[in-house]
C-alpha cells in the first residue's frame, strides 16, 4: 500500500495578533525545508486575511466554518468568507467547540460539507473522553462519531482529512500508547473505506493531542497515521518545524523503502 504524503497542520486557537506574523513568516520560510510534509497553520478568523497575504502559497486554514452559504447568523465564518480571506481549509468539529459550543455530529456534518462544497479541505476533529477510554469504548464511540458526522460523499478538488484527537491527550501532555493509536487508526480507516469505497483511502487520518517534537517521530511511524493535529506545540516555529521535520524524516523512509 503506498503511504500518504504527511500533513501537519497547527490549531492556533485563540492566539494571535498582528504582532504574531513574523512567527507565521518563519514557520512558513522554515517549512518549505520540507516539500515532502505538508504543512498547515489554521489561525483565527480575524488573522487569516492578514496570514494568508503575509506567506503567499503556504496554507492557512480557519479553525471552524458554519454550515450555511449565509444569512442571519449573527457572529459566524461562511466557508465563502474563509475562501475569500485567502484560507484553504478549515477545521471542523474540534472537540473544544463541540463542548463550549454545544456541536452536534449533525452539524458537525453539514459544516464539513459546506466546507469541501466551496472548496476547503476539510479537517474533522474526533475523539474519545476520558471516561469512554476507560471503560473501553473508544473506537465504539469514535467510530460512532464519524458515521454520524461524516460528509456524504467526497467531491471536486478538496480533500477532506479526520484528526483522531482523544480529549484527555489534548493539552495535558499525556498520549495514548502506539498500540491505542494503531487501533484507533485502523477502525477509522475502515469506516472510511467502507463509506467511500476506494476514494476512503486517500482520506488521511491525523493523530491529534500533546504531539511535541520528543514523540512526532514515534506518532509519524505508527500504521495509518498521515499527519498531526498540533495545538500548543504550534505557536513557535522552534516547536513546530522539528515536529514537521519528523513527519519529513518518516516520509523520506518511507520513499526509499
Ligand atoms: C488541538 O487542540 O487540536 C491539540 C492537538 O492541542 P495540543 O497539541 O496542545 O494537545
Amino acid at each position: 500500500m503506498t503511504s500518504l504524503k504527511k500533513l501537519v497542520a497547527g490549531n492556533w486557537k485563540m492566539h494571535g495578533l498582528s504582532s504574531d506574523l513574523a512567527e507565521i513568516r518563519t514557520i512558513a520560510e522554515q517549512a518549505r525545508g520540507y516539500p515532502q510534509v505538508d504543512v498547515a497553520l489554521c489561525v483565527p478568523s480575524i488573522l487569516i486575511e492578514r496570514a494568508a497575504r503575509a506567506v503567499p502559497g503556504f496554507a492557512i486554514g480557519g479553525q471552524d466554518v458554519h454550515y450555511a452559504e449565509k444569512g442571519a447568523h449573527t457572529g459566524c465564518t461562511s466557508a465563502l468568507m474563509l475562501l475569500d480571506a485567502g484560507a484553504v481549509l478549515t477545521i471542523v468539529g474540534h472537540s473544544e467547540r463541540r463542548d463550549a459550543q454545544r456541536e452536534s455530529d449533525a452539524e458537525v456534518k453539514a459544516k464539513a460539507e459546506s466546507g469541501l462544497l466551496v472548496g476547503l479541505n476539510v479537517i474533522l476533529c474526533v475523539g474519545e473522553s476520558l471516561d469512554l477510554r476507560e471503560c473501553g469504548k473508544a473506537v465504539e464511540s469514535v467510530t460512532g462519531q464519524l458515521d454520524r458526522s461524516l460528509p456524504g460523499n467526497l467531491h471536486g478538488e478538496a480533500e477532506l482529512a479526520i484528526a483522531y484527537e482523544p480529549i484527555w491527550a489534548i493539552g495535558t501532555g499525556k498520549i495514548p500508547t502506539t498500540g491505542q493509536i494503531a487501533e484507533m487508526h485502523a477502525a477509522i480507516r475502515a469506516r472510511l473505506r467502507e463509506c467511500y469505497g476506494a476514494d476512503g483511502a486517500r482520506v488521511r487520518v491525523l493523530y491529534g493531542g500533546s504531539v511535541k517534537a520528543s514523540n512526532a517521530g514515534e506518532v509519524f511511524s505508527i500504521t495509518d497515521v498521515d499527519g498531526a493535529l498540533v495545538g500548543g506545540a504550534s505557536l513557535m516555529a522552534g516547536d513546530f518545524i522539528p515536529i514537521v521535520a519528523a513527519a519529513g524524516a518518516v516520509e523520506g523512509a518511507a520513499s526509499i523503502a
